[in-house]
This record gives C-alpha cells, sequence and structure tokens, in this order.
C-alpha cells in the first residue's frame, strides 16, 4: 500500500522522500519531467540547511569535504557586507551548489533508500477523502488512480496540489522586471575576485550592487560562465522569451555604457530568464486534512541572497519525521500541525527579509539615503550579527515547551569528549537523548523504540540534551534533579508519544 505520494520531484521533494525513507516509510515520488530537472536555477545554499545536510552526513558527501562545514567571515545583505569579525559569532554557512546538481544528488539518495520515483509521470487531479486522498496520475501510456494515506504537494510555485485544494496564495506581486542570463564577456572586462571592471563605470564586484537606476547581479560561478542580472522598476515590454540583447539593453539603462555580454560558451542548458513582477507568497496554510505543501508551493519570494532552498529543504526535514511518526503510528496529538505552527512564521520571516533586501535594492535618492543609513547600522557588529542570523535562519526558535538556552533552538556543532560529534549521531534520522552524567538514560528507556540514547560526556556542557530527528532540540538540562527527571518524561512524551 502507498501510504504517501509526493507530487513533485525538486529538491524539496526528493529530501522529504529521503527524510520519509530514514523513516521507514517508502512514499512514491511523481514527476511531471521526464529525468531530473536541468533548469538552471539555485546556485547555492545558505543558512542552517548547512548545518542540516551536515546531520544526515549529506555535506560531506556532496562537498567531498570530510571536515566540519565552517561559518563565512563575511555575507551580503542587499549587496551590502556584513562583517562577522568575531569568530565565535558568525551565523552564516554558504556552500556553492547548482540546483541541476542537487536535484541529482537528492535522486540518487532517494533511489539508494528505496523510494519509489517516477519520472513522466504527472499528478492530474486529487480528491480528498476522509481516510486518504485519490490522486490522478497520466503518463504518456495513459492515466491510473492511486490512494495514498496523505499527499504532499511540492510541485512548485504554480502547485496545482494547493489550487485544487483551494488554499490561497496571498502576497504582492512587485513592479519590477528581473533580467538574469549566463554570457560570455571579454576576459579584459573580468577581475579576478569574479567581478567586472568595465571603462567609464568603473568595478562592478561580485554579487548585488546597486545603481541608482537598478541593481546590477554578477557572479562567476563557472570557468568561462559569468552571471549577470539586472533589476529595474517597472514592467517588461518584452514579450516571449528572453534574449542576451535585452539583457544587455537592460545593463546599459542601468550602467550608462554598453557591455559587451555574448552567448555563454561551452554546454548548456544555460540560465536565460525574465521575472516580470516578482511575486512574495505564502500559502494561508500548509494542510488541509490529508494534503500538505512543501517548499515553493508553500512560499514563493525574491531569490537575492539565496534563502529559497535554506527554507524549502528545512521544510522537509521538518516534516519528514512527523508524518513519519504519524504513518507509523505513535505520532502524539498534534504532531503533524506543528509543521504548519513551526514553519509557517519562519517562511514569514523569510518574506520578510526578502523583501527589504529588495526594497533596499529599488531606484532613486530616497533609496541611496536609506542605503547610506544602513551602511552605518550594519558597522555595528550586533547589527551585523542579527542580519546574519536572520538571513541564516539561526535565530529560529520553536516553542517546544522547555526554556533551556538550547532548547527550541537547532542543537549547536558539538563535539563529544570522545570525538564524536552530535550531527554524525544523527544520520539516520532519528530522536538522540544525548546523557552527558549517565542520568537521564534510564528515564528515557521507555521510550528507547523511538528513540537513540547515547551516553557520552562534554566538558562543560549541558547534563542531557534531547534532539528531534531534525535536529531541534527538544529539552535539555543543566542538571539532572527529579524536576528535571518530570520535565524530559513531558518532552519525550509530547514529542515521540507516551512511554511503551
Ligand atoms: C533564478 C533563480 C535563482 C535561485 N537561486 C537560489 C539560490 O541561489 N539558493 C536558493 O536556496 N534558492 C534559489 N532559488 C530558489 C529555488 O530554486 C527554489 O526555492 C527551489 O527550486 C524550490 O524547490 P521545490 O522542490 O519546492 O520546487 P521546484 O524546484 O519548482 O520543483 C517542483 C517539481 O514539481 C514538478 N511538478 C510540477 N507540477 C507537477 C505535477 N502536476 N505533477 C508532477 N510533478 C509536477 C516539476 O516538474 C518540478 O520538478 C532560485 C530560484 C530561481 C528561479
Amino acid at each position: 500500500m502507498t501510504n504517501v505520494v509526493i507530487a513533485g520531484a525538486g529538491p524539496n521533494g526528493l529530501m522529504l522522500a529521503c527524510e520519509l525513507a530514514l523513516a521507514g516509510i517508502t512514499p512514491v515520488v511523481l514527476d511531471a519531467l521526464p529525468g531530473p530537472s536541468a533548469e538552471p536555477k539555485a546556485n547555492g545554499l545558505v543558512g542552517q540547511v548547512i548545518r542540516m545536510l551536515d546531520m544526515r552526513g549529506l555535506y560531506q558527501a556532496f562537498t567531498g569535504d570530510e571536515n566540519p562545514p565552517q561559518p563565512s567571515p563575511a555575507w551580503m545583505f542587499s549587496g551590502m557586507q556584513l562583517d562577522f569579525e568575531d569568530p565565535s559569532q558568525r551565523p552564516v554557512y554558504a556552500m556553492l551548489m547548482p540546483q541541476p546538481r542537487l536535484v541529482r544528488l537528492l535522486e540518487k539518495r532517494a533511489r539508494d533508500l528505496g523510494v519509489d520515483l517516477r519520472w513522466g509521470h504527472e499528478l492530474a487531479g486529487l480528491r480528498p477523502e476522509a481516510d486518504g486522498v485519490t490522486v490522478d496520475v497520466r503518463t504518456a501510456d495513459g492515466h491510473y488512480t492511486l490512494k495514498p494515506a496523505y499527499l504532499v504537494g511540492a510541485d512548485g510555485g504554480k502547485s496545482l496540489v494547493r489550487k485544487s485544494i483551494g488554499i490561497e496564495f496571498p502576497g504582492t506581486t512587485s513592479a519590477t522586471v528581473a533580467r538574469l542570463a549566463q554570457v560570455h564577456v571579454p576576459d579584459e572586462l573580468r577581475t579576478p575576485d569574479g567581478g567586472l571592471d568595465i571603462p567609464g563605470v568603473g568595478r562592478i564586484p561580485f554579487g548585488h550592487n546597486w545603481f541608482e537606476k537598478g541593481m546590477v547581479l554578477v557572479g562567476a560561478l563557472q570557468p568561462d560562465v559569468l552571471l549577470v542580472g539586472t533589476k529595474e522598476d517597472g514592467r517588461a515590454d518584452e514579450q516571449g522569451p528572453m534574449s542576451i540583447a535585452e539583457l544587455r539593453a537592460s545593463l546599459q539603462r542601468i550602467v550608462g555604457v554598453d557591455v559587451p555580454l555574448e552567448e555563454p560558451r561551452g554546454p548548456g542548458p544555460h540560465a536565460l530568464r525574465r521575472i516580470d513582477g516578482q511575486n512574495t507568497r505564502q500559502a494561508t496554510c500548509y494542510r488541509a486534512g490529508r494534503v500538505l505543501l512543501l517548499g515553493d508551493a508553500a512560499h514563493v519570494h525574491s531569490a537575492m541572497g539565496g534563502p529559497g532552498l535554506n527554507l524549502g529543504l528545512q521544510d522537509a526535514v521538518n516534516l519528514g519525521w512527523k508524518l513519519g511518526a504519524q504513518i507509523n503510528g505513535w505520532a502524539p496529538h498534534g504532531l503533524l500541525d506543528s509543521y504548519q505552527t513551526e514553519r509557517h512564521p519562519v517562511g514569514q520571516r523569510v518574506m520578510m527579509h526578502s523583501m527589504a533586501q529588495s526594497a533596499l535594492m529599488g531606484s532613486g535618492p530616497e533609496v541611496a539615503a536609506l542605503r547610506t543609513l544602513f551602511g552605518e547600522l550594519i558597522a555595528m557588529p550586533e547589527v551585523s550579527v542579527h542580519l546574519g542570523r536572520l538571513l541564516a535562519g539561526s535565530d529560529v526558535r520553536y516553542d517546544v515547551g522547555d526554556d533551556h538556552r538550547l532548547s527550541g533552538y537547532l542543537v549547536p556543532d558539538l563535539t563529544l569528549d570522545d570525538g564524536r560529534r552530535v550531527a554524525a549521531l544523527l544520520h539516520d534520522g532519528r530522536p538522540v537523548l544525548l546523557d552527558l552524567t549517565g542520568a537521564a538514560a534510564n528515564t528515557a528507556r521507555h521510550w528507547a523504540d523511538r528513540i537513540t540514547i547515547v551516553a557520552g560526556t562534554l566538558a562543560g556542557g549541558p547534563a542531557a540534551v534531547l534532539i528531534r530527528p531534525d535536529g531541534y532540540v527538544a529539552w535539555a538540562a543543566d542538571e539532572f534533579d527529579s524536576a528535571d527527571e518530570r520535565r524530559l518524561q513531558a518532552s519525550l512524551t509530547r514529542w515521540f508519544g507516551p512511554p511503551h
């Protein structure tokens, strides 16, 4: 029997499929495309998602780097540099990763974990029922029907799932036009740090650059291929597919000189995109009975600063263990609904900072003044760190019903005294009780079928930490007295059901 159908084998649908497989569920994943999408979209991942990949062993698998991920000494907010001078206060992790590669890697992991992945199978319609969802699937050979207990719409911003069940998608469409392409530019105009040096204009460094008439994005992410983007106020006069000539004209309007942008060299597909009106929208709810929304199906916003996959992949990991628990029969009341209560506000904050960054990239002298003021503010270390935490999502604190300083946050990158990294203890997606004084294991033994109890020591650390499968701390204690024992029992019951 099929317990879960996931519509959409983009990064978020595939990540959810992998998480469900870790929980012992074999989902069916449908995608209308004939194979993994080669569409150039994301160029990298930014924020806590990198720590989360580390917690599944995927950071190492994807990068080939055996070391733990390291936070960046600086990052950008609307093209303005945030410097994190104090090495202990560096919130932003970043990793270059073209989206087609990420999709292929996740597809392989899903297949290795036994996921039933069906390319060329399009979700054509659905009918929610009391005990499941009837799903109509269209293939080149005709139609067939599935009836899973749950359907997850990971089918992108235009989600048929979201529309079919009538979930609203309120928000705004900005009066701006963004253009983006991979291009070839003569070597003499390129700088070693990945930017441009244009006679009559000067240096346009790597990243987002503000000009009074619009924004220019420059990024050398592959040898020989430069990513160039522009953003202007108004709406596009052009119809039909974008062209390099259109981007070149837009760049000339902004910087005042003609920059010889040419067709990119080397094998494609290459990015070539016009976004005529930036949507910033969020589904009013992420769950309607047995239908759930995930990733771009639940929220869309500007790609500035690359927040999309930080949000979507963490949605997937938040939902995976909860839906797995629901199907495996041990989910406590309300666990599945906590997907919405935890992740919807996180999506709202991403929309807030992505719109704030877009506003700071607007044109005109008022925005110039605002950027001057912002420049003064971000020179203050605490402001820089605050914005870095916002962009990374490391300020996300769920209400887990426990007020220890660690509770509700993603567990820090701890290494036990014997050298074991806590991130590695989470590879199999099971909850972990870290018993660091030998006192907590006895209390937790009645949940041992659902959680992994790890004994160890951590000099200067807490006495015990309960970590959910998504890496968030459910409960922690510095001592372990009888009150802590009661609190641990309450937390175990809240997240993992009654004792057995
Ligand atoms: C130009 C651009 C640059 C970006 N840069 C970044 C970046 O640097 N970093 C970052 O984190 N994010 C970035 N993003 C955002 C990121 O690409 C998205 O957030 C991400 O693609 C969302 O993944 P998803 O799996 O939710 O949806 P999608 O990637 O849209 O995947 C949806 C899948 O569903 C399938 N599908 C749709 N309808 C059906 C159906 N009816 N039946 C079956 N299958 C269906 C589609 O074929 C597709 O494979 C960028 C986006 C754009 C457009």
